[in-house]
């Protein structure tokens, strides 16, 4: 079966032709048409689409043109993770807090005090 142009009464070339949407562009005059009601059996609906469950954790919402996929990572299933949490943090906590002040930094220090006059006389003499 020929699908021919309604324009310019051409036949369509197949490679202008979607079957899926049932739209063809003609080679000839660059019009685009559908030709659902030109081939008997064309718009016919295909097998039914199956219905999945949207999995628990997930929420899906329409916002005008954007569709917002959400997943909702709070559940039950991570509460072992707070003492894990609680531990980690206390011991940074402890390892940067309550050590002995400036403990650290003293042992990276020069142990002579630099002078910021410039002069270097006053120990000299
Ligand atoms: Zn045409």
């Amino acid at each position: 079966m020929d699908i021919k142009c309604p324009h310019c009464s051409r036949d369509v070339q197949a490679e202008n032709i979607n079957i899926q949407s049932c739209i063809a562009k003609c080679g000839y005059c660059s019009a685009v048409f559908g030709f659902a009601d030109m081939v008997p059996g064309a718009a016919a609906p295909g097998p039914p689409k199956m219905t999945v469950e949207m999995p628990k954790d997930y929420t899906m919402e329409n916002e005008g043109a954007d569709l917002v996929i959400t997943r909702s990572w709070l559940s039950r299933k991570y509460l072992w993770m707070l003492p894990v949490c609680v531990f980690w943090d206390g011991s940074l906590i402890f390892k940067l807090r309550l050590r002995p002040a400036g403990g650290a930094l003293q042992e990276h220090l020069p142990r002579e005090p630099v002078s910021r006059g410039g002069s270097r006389s006053r120990g000299a003499s």
